[in-house]
């Protein structure tokens, strides 16, 4: 064989060593893992988002609490207060009243509040459980999925491997310009060589002059002026 023919025998492993390659990168059951991986990492920020949330909740509660006791002493002693003396005048009476007011006031609104964020604590533990379900049924998908993907990736892995191997020991026989040149063409045209069929070049199928076709008839090292790729008969 000569040093195209070679080169050519080299390309045909090459050809099939991209396919596995690709078939690797593309491979359905590895972009479904891709998403499944997406997703729980998804799930878990939701996760931890609830949980912030429930943490601030649970702090305002804490405030509100206080808060709570702290109007209740005020209203006990003002009770006790009425209780012990008399108010003196009307107008004592009304100012009492108005501050029991205020202080039921905001009482209420401090109970109304800690019912709203118990309601929403509540509605979020309810949600991280949904959350954590989900997760878990994708968690258990994606663990299968992985196994079956480890096992159809080692096999295609090994079939990579042993191509490669076949490259190298191919690439061993042939000299090292050639070898050159068509890694050089490879990197914008792929495969780089391109077999003549009539006056066309099979790579781009653009029609060649006579002169460019006798040459490579002649065995001359000629590359495509359209798509760079080595010809041969
Ligand atoms: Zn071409």
């Amino acid at each position: 064989m000569n040093q195209l023919e070679l080169l050519w025998d080299y390309q045909q492993t090459d050809i099939q060593a991209e396919k596995v390659a690709k078939d690797i990168k593309r491979s359905p059951a590895r972009q479904k893992l891709v998403k499944y991986r997406d997703y729980l990492l998804e799930q878990q920020n939701t996760i931890k988002r609830i949980e912030e949330e429930v943490l601030t909740m649970q702090d305002r509660l804490e405030v509100l609490k206080d808060a709570v006791a702290l109007v209740e002493d005020q209203l006990s002693s003002l009770e006790k207060k009425m209780e012990e003396s008399e108010p003196a005048d009307l107008d004592q009476t009304e100012k009492y009243l108005a501050d029991a007011q205020r202080m039921m006031g905001n009482l209420s609104e401090y109970e109304s509040e800690i019912k709203r964020i118990r309601k929403d604590s509540n509605d979020r533990d309810r949600l991280q459980y949904d959350v954590k379900v989900r997760a878990a049924r994708a968690k258990t998908e994606f663990d299968k999925l992985k196994a079956s993907y480890d096992e159809e990736y080692s096999q295609k892995n090994k079939e990579l491997t042993d191509l490669k191997e076949e490259l190298t020991k191919k690439a061993g026989g042939i000299a090292p310009e050639w070898m050159e040149k068509y890694n050089a063409i490879r990197h914008h045209a792929f495969p780089p060589l391109a077999r003549l069929s009539g006056n066309q070049c099979t790579g781009c199928n653009m029609s060649l002059p006579s002169g460019v076709v006798r040459d490579v008839q002649s065995g001359k090292e000629v590359e495509c002026e359209t798509c760079g790729r080595l010809l041969m008969v």
